[in-house]
């Protein structure tokens, strides 16, 4: 680790061990000690590690054609953008590397439209404990000050809303309102769903003002709930869409959707990215794809929910550790009654091999693969057991 601290930024505080191999939902480290994944890269690995099928398309793609630029197009990403356009509500995809970008994209894209119809408008609306990414258009449409410290100046424009307060929402959506950009269920935050109400008065708001609903489901997408796309279990669609993270299960990713009316306002040359549409991440992503919009799949991660969830409340029943456990699918946050504590239950859970992430200081996050195996929940909710009693 030492080598790791004079090499990088410090801007991460990494575990203090190196996982070299995963399988599935088992992780080894450089000593050979195995942990179960709990925390699924924060709901990346959506197959869990080294999916033999997603191994198979990464090896085909990777002996065919590794890039092309954009003179060219390639297979897999014409393949790709049609999938999500047959299970989506979208038109229309473009391909970036990352979720702040597919969130850049679908930013600009929504600024772009209202020019393109004639309307000068400057108001983007976003809401607090929103987490959109790190770049400077993200970290300014996020509910975080502190992401913002020291990175000054911030682009503007931004109107921040308080979530699921549809009243504070109907004074701030007006016509000069671009877009609005909500997680329908907030990931970073704890896993915070919006309330059914507040999503459809935002949408009914956004139809009235004329101003373009995005739904950032770079962490809530991709069956991570048990639906395809969080929006699907509203029952309430947007008119762009961000997804990235478990799209690519582990290979980088991003994508944003659209309706064919928005997407046209992007002509040749207006928008672009060097790696976006890459042939080896659009493989794996259909692949991806392919396997999660399995039925059984998306049943199963609520099955999955129901005795992971049970567990954990045993688990609080016996420590008194949570104050409350909020679940989306297999995405679960739960509250530590001991505040600031999560770190230190991290390192515990490290110590009992179990991988877990948190979600803000007092709050443990669990994002596991979405064909995690039942016995493999239960080992990891054994050692949650060990580590609760020792942290
Ligand atoms: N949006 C949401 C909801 C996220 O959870 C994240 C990452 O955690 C991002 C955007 C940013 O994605 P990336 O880190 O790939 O840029």
């Amino acid at each position: 680790m030492s080598e790791y601290k004079e090499g990088m930024f410090p801007n991460y505080s990494p575990a203090n061990f190196i996982p070299i191999r995963g399988l599935g939902s088992r992780v080894w480290d450089v000593n050979g000690k195995e942990y179960i994944d709990l925390g699924g890269g924060i709901a990346v690995n959506s197959l869990g590690h080294a999916h033999p099928e997603l191994v198979e398309a990464l090896h085909e793609q990777s002996s065919l054609l590794w890039h092309t630029s954009n003179y060219l197009v390639n297979k897999p990403t014409i393949e790709l953008a049609n999938t999500l356009v047959e299970l989506t509500f979208a038109d229309n995809a473009f391909f970036s590397n990352s979720g702040s970008e597919a969130n850049e994209v679908a930013v600009k894209l929504a600024r772009k439209y209202q020019h393109s119809i004639g309307e000068k408008r400057n108001k983007i609306v976003s809401f607090t404990n929103s987490f959109h990414g790190r770049s400077l258009l993200n970290i300014a449409l996020g509910g975080s000050n502190k992401h913002r410290e020291g990175f000054s100046p911030i682009p503007e424009g931004i109107v921040c809303v308080e979530f699921n307060n549809l009243e504070e929402a109907k004074n701030s959506i007006d016509k000069e309102t671009t877009a609005v950009i909500i997680e329908p269920i907030q990931g970073e935050s704890g896993i915070k769903l919006a309330d059914q109400e507040f999503l459809k008065g935002l949408k009914e708001l956004c139809n009235q003002q004329g101003a373009l609903l995005i739904f950032d489901e770079i962490q809530s997408g991709v069956g991570r709930t048990g639906h395809l796309f969080a929006y699907m279990k509203y029952g309430i669609e947007p008119d762009i869409l961000s997804s990235a993270k478990g799209l690519g299960g582990g290979i980088p990713i991003g994508a944003t959707i659209t309706k064919a009316h928005i997407a046209k306002c992007l002509e040749p040359g207006s928008h672009g990215s060097t790696f976006g549409g890459n042939p080896i991440a659009c493989a794996v992503a259909q692949r991806v794809i392919n396997l999660i919009r399995q039925p059984s799949l998306l049943a199963g991660v609520l099955e999955k929910e129901e005795i992971l969830v049970q567990g954990l409340e045993n688990l609080s029943n016996k420590h008194n550790c949570f104050t409350n456990i909020r679940s989306a699918g297999l995405w679960i946050g739960c509250d530590l009654t001991r505040i600031d504590s999560a770190n230190n239950l991290l390192d515990a859970c490290y110590q009992e091999g179990l991988i877990a992430v948190t979600a803000g200081p007092s709050t443990l996050r669990l994002a596991p693969a979405l064909n995690i195996s039942t016995s493999d929940i239960h080992e990891g909710l054994s050692r949650l057991d060990k580590a609760l009693s020792n942290y």
